[in-house]
């Protein structure tokens, strides 16, 4: 029987799952120094024409627990992974090095670029997601996700506005990382790109079916700002699904697709504080 002095199992490090069939994979130093663990995924691949990432994509593992999560994303045949995995308590695993590519995307595009692996690093962060009761991220979690990211943007040259979720390069596909998301978190220290959302007001809205120059102009600016949207002056699926993730990321007090005024007005602002250099070439 243990003794009233033994500490509670809950206060020690859980160890970290070793997934089968990785045993062969040649560890690797971590190219983050606060990355305290490597678990070496069997899934990447070179970076295509020699692409240096650009962009980092955050996701949540939508998984149930996190053995799982590490399972999938390290073994064999699953096809799927990420450069790194943030965990609950803010312990952060590298499983893919940042030179190569990982794959953690899927069909997805941005500013005009669609193989979104090949020029970025992905991060998935371990969270049930929607399908199993989408828990609040801890705020552990999030200082471990803020620091791992500022230092990729300063090894990488990231800009602060190439920091997205996986939503936003696959609206169609993808809800990850999700409303909850503190965006506007990151953005104070630096990471992501953030305006206070524009207050939700009654007036006129673009929605699904709505057709006209109002619509060409909102379908231009989600893909003056990277969204991957074809601009037909239609509102049309696609378009709906688009606004959503927008307003996932950028204005998450209501996600219904409908491009009403806040919506719009914080497009815009978004848009006017892009700094001026991006649209200069890059050194
Ligand atoms: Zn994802």
């Amino acid at each position: 029987m243990p003794s009233s002095s033994d500490k509670p199992e809950s206060k020690r490090p859980r160890a970290l799952p070793i997934p089968k069939g990785i045993s062969d994979l040649p560890l690797f130093t971590p190219d983050s120094s606060i990355a305290s663990d490597v678990i070496p995924s069997a899934n990447f691949g070179e970076r295509k024409g020699g692409r240096q990432p650009d962009m980092v994509i955050l996701h949540y593992t939508g998984m149930p627990d996190v053995d799982g999560a590490i399972t999938k994303l390290c073994t064999a045949g699953t096809e799927v992974s990420a450069h790194y995995i943030v965990l609950e308590d803010g312990r952060i695993v590298q499983c893919v090095p940042e030179a190569l590519r990982a794959w953690h995307a899927g069909l997805s595009s941005w500013g005009g670029e669609e193989d979104i692996n090949s020029c970025s690093i992905g991060i998935e962060i371990v969270n049930r997601g929607h399908d199993w009761g989408y828990p609040d991220f801890p705020p552990r979690q999030i200082a471990a996700v803020i620091a791992l990211c500022r230092g990729i943007m300063l090894r990488r040259n990231v800009p602060a506005h190439r920091v997205l979720g996986h939503s936003d390069v696959a609206p169609s596909r993808k809800k990850d990382p999700g409303e909850k998301f503190p965006w506007h978190s990151l953005a104070n220290s630096g990471v992501g790109h953030w305006v206070q959302p524009a207050a939700i007001t009654k007036g006129e809205t673009l929605k699904l079916g709505s057709i006209g120059d109002d619509v060409k102009g909102l379908q231009k600016a989600l893909a003056r700002y990277g969204y991957g949207v074809p601009i037909t002056g239609k509102f049309d699926g696609l378009t709906m699904e688009v606004v959503t993730a927008f307003q996932r990321h950028f204005r998450p007090e209501k996600i219904d697709g409908i491009a009403d005024r806040s919506t719009l007005w914080t497009l815009h602002a978004l848009l006017t504080s892009l700094p001026a250099e991006d649209s200069a070439p890059r050194v």
